[in-house]
């Protein structure tokens, strides 16, 4: 079976096709990092007209890259939600119209449950059941996933998530959007400790966290320091930044690995590309004679191949009647708020 995967939530076009023999045969994206560059954040109406021009093109190099037809494919997989309601309505648009021109499926995919399944591709892959942490620019949550479809949530952040909160820390500290990498970057030159910032929640005796303070704290570093602009505080600052992330999630995931008594952890999403992160995390599940899985470095932030092995999963779960329901189907639509798991 050959899945055509295509993801356009917010500000990415990308598509893929997976085949359940074979694997990810291929995989193209299109970032529009440098036109939102501009406006410091993605601009949902420029997003969504960027995502009609990108589709289809997208759609037919994967096609090339995998030396298959357009008659080659077995179903469509599409990301239904969460994210810009415009940008989703294109990347559905394109998907429905391509399955119906097919007369093949087409199903709806949760963007997070996309990112999660993500770790699947890399090599050793995770196996079910495992404890999983999902850090990106929207969400940052610990999971109990059972198996293909049962999650259930264990604890979430109660306001900012920790990439947005990369983000506005870039921005406060003047480097270009998005702010993940450049942060980290500039956190690899300063001093550890040298700029010791809060870290609310991490002592609270449950799974939740908090990282807008975070944020605050680091506009009241920049703001009360006497030379802001100068490059050994601004390298500590990062430092103390990125830091404090680590610290949190770290601490996190330690309470969680105690209260689920799982060791096969799976950490995804944007934020999981973070080198220190990574590491921090990494040795956390090794101490704990557990095992620790990311996605491949290019597939945490987003991307279609994500959206292409959900949607072959799902289509691995589902009954024929189900299936050929999915291809008769006249009509769809998005869901741009849409939780993977509730508590
Ligand atoms: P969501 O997936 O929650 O809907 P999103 O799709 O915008 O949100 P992702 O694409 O998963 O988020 O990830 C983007 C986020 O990851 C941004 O906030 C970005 O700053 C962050 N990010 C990317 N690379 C890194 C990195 N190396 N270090 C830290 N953060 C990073
Ligand atoms: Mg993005
Ligand atoms: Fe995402």
């Amino acid at each position: 079976m050959l899945v055509l995967g295509i993801e356009s939530s917010c500000d990415e076009t990308g598509v893929a096709l997976i085949s359940d023999t074979e694997g990810l045969l291929a995989d193209a994206l299109h970032t529009q990092i440098d036109m939102h560059r501009a406006y410091g954040g993605v601009v949902p109406e420029l997003a969504s007209r960027d995502h009609i021009r990108r589709a289809v093109a997208l759609a037919d190099v994967v096609l090339e890259k995998a030396d298959r037809k357009r008659s080659d494919i077995d179903a469509v997989a599409v990301t239904e939600g969460p994210g810009l309601a415009g940008a989703l309505l294109v990347g559905a648009s394109v998907g429905h119209a391509i399955g119906w021109a097919l007369d093949v499926p087409v199903i709806g995919i949760n963007h997070m449950e996309g990112h999660l399944l993500a770790a699947r591709l890399a090599d050793p892959k995770p196996e079910f059941p495992f404890l999983a942490l999902l850090v990106s620019g929207g969400h940052t949550q610990f999971m109990k996933v059972e198996a293909f479809g049962k999650y259930e949530l264990l604890g979430e952040t109660l306001d900012d998530a920790a990439g947005e909160a990369f983000d506005k820390t870039a921005q406060l500290l003047g480097l270009p959007y998005p702010g993940g990498p450049a942060v980290s970057a500039l956190a690899e030159k300063g001093t550890p400790g040298a700029v010791e910032l809060s870290r609310p929640m991490i002592h609270s005796p449950n799974l939740d966290m908090s990282f807008s303070g975070l944020k605050t704290s680091v506009l009241t570093a920049v703001t009360k320091a006497e030379a802001p602009n100068d490059e050994t505080f601004r390298a500590d600052l990062a430092r103390g930044f990125v830091d404090a992330v680590t610290d949190v999630l770290s601490q996190k995931l330690i309470r969680a690995m105690r209260m689920t008594k799982m060791t096969e952890v799976v950490v995804a999403g944007g934020v999981s590309a973070n080198k220190q992160l990574r590491a921090a995390l990494t040795d956390v599940v090794r101490r704990r004679r557990g095992r620790i899985y990311f996605p491949p470095m290019r597939l945490c932030t987003d991307n279609g191949a994500m959206i292409a092995a959900a949607g072959l999963a799902r289509l691995q779960s589902m009954t024929p009647e189900e299936i050929e329901a999915c291809r008769r189907s006249t009509s769809f639509g998005v869901k741009p708020r849409w939780s993977l798991a509730g508590r």
